[in-house]
């Protein structure tokens, strides 16, 4: 059976017409589902009893629920949804001033084994569907509200997955965030981040692309990134840096590089000049990033004056650098920890 979710507005006005149903009914469905965020048909309550009976006949709603729920000392909070083919995937609300900012997951688990992050040694599962994306934002904007007596202000595409290799339903989960006559999100508080996708970022540039763009950059050398990111392989550094310029020719936009630093790998002060020379075609923004310790980890945190010398030799080419505290570690919902996803 067809889920209601897959529907294009058309298919869903045709149904509609054909079980001799008012013309009307498609838009209140369809408010339901991509604006209200129902989950379920029960809950479309100014449709009568009898549509919504025909509505389950005919087609499936395969919402996802959340199974669990973690708190953060520091008030974010991680959570696992459960998907209809009882597959696991992660989300994290990040609180912080007047803003929530909710990191949604693209993917059941990753195809890219980045060696530093957890969810990289589970492998690759399976896509999410557009509409389990949505759901992830309407089951953390309603726990938002109740948590912190905010809805989402931001959401960034940092979960579990590649969003790039799930290029279709990231998309089509973004066109729905942000329709002005469905979620109404601006797309400027929504950043989706790569690990590099060089077709990806020719495509999102393509479309012009209206959401910041984030890079999981972690190192501007070949020899290094290669080995912490497999990736590269295909993607390397010099066509990455290509399909940037060409984004931000396109948008206008600035490009924001996050950068882990990885003790005795990638925070000398030559990779912080090889940084500084790859940012050199385009505005970036560097977001430096703590190494969380996953389990079985093959790294470490840089030490502090590493980390300070670094981060100098940055600012004082007057680049922007913002160094950023990840949340949640303590429940493990932190960058790179999020790694649910087995039956
Ligand atoms: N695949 C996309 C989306 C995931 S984002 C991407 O790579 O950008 C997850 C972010 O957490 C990335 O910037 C990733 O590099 C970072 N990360 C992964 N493992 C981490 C770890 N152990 N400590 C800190 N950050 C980590």
């Amino acid at each position: 059976m067809t889920d209601i979710r897959t529907l294009t507005y058309e298919e869903l006005e045709q149904f509609i017409f054909s079980i001799n149903e008012k013309k009307f009914r498609a838009k209140q469905v369809w408010t339901w589902l991509w604006k209200k965020g129902a989950g379920s048909y029960d809950e479309m309550t100014d449709l009568s009893l009898a549509l919504r009976a025909q509505l389950a006949e005919h087609f499936t709603f395969q919402r996802a629920v959340i199974d669990q729920e973690v708190h953060s000392r520091d008030k974010s909070a991680k959570f696992t949804f459960r998907l209809h083919d009882d597959r696991m995937v992660e989300g994290v609300l990040i609180p912080s001033g007047d803003r929530v900012t909710a990191c949604v997951s693209s993917q059941v688990g990753c195809p890219l084994r980045c060696t530093f992050c957890a969810t990289g040694t589970m492998g690759f599962v399976r896509n999410l569907h557009f509409a389990e994306i949505v759901d992830e934002y309407v089951l953390m904007n309603r726990r938002a509200q109740e948590l912190y007596g905010n809805t989402i202000t931001n959401i960034v595409f940092m979960g579990m997955g590649e969003p790039l290799l799930n290029f279709d339903n990231v998309m089509t989960a973004i066109d729905k965030l942000t329709a002005p006559d469905g979620f109404g999100l601006s797309p400027t508080r929504i950043t989706l981040s790569t690990a590099g996708v060089v077709k990806g970022i020719k495509a999102l540039a393509e479309r012009k692309f209206a959401c910041g763009l984030a890079v999981s950059l972690h190192s501007a050398e070949p020899a290094v990134r290669e080995v912490i990111m497999p990736v590269t392989e295909h993607n390397s550094l010099h066509d990455l840096q290509a399909a940037l310029l060409n984004f931000h020719q396109k948008t206008g936009q600035r490009i924001t590089f996050e950068y882990i630093l990885l003790s005795k790998i990638n925070d000398s002060l030559q990779a912080a000049e090889k940084l500084a020379r790859y940012c050199r075609p385009f505005p970036v923004k560097i977001n430096i990033i703590e190494y969380n310790e996953t389990e079985g980890g093959l790294y470490h945190r840089s030490y502090p004056n590493q980390r300070e010398e670094f981060i100098q030799y940055l600012k004082d080419r007057n680049m922007v650098v913002n160094v950023r505290q990840s949340k949640g570690q303590d429940i493990a919902a932190a960058c790179g920890q999020l790694v649910k996803g087995k039956k």
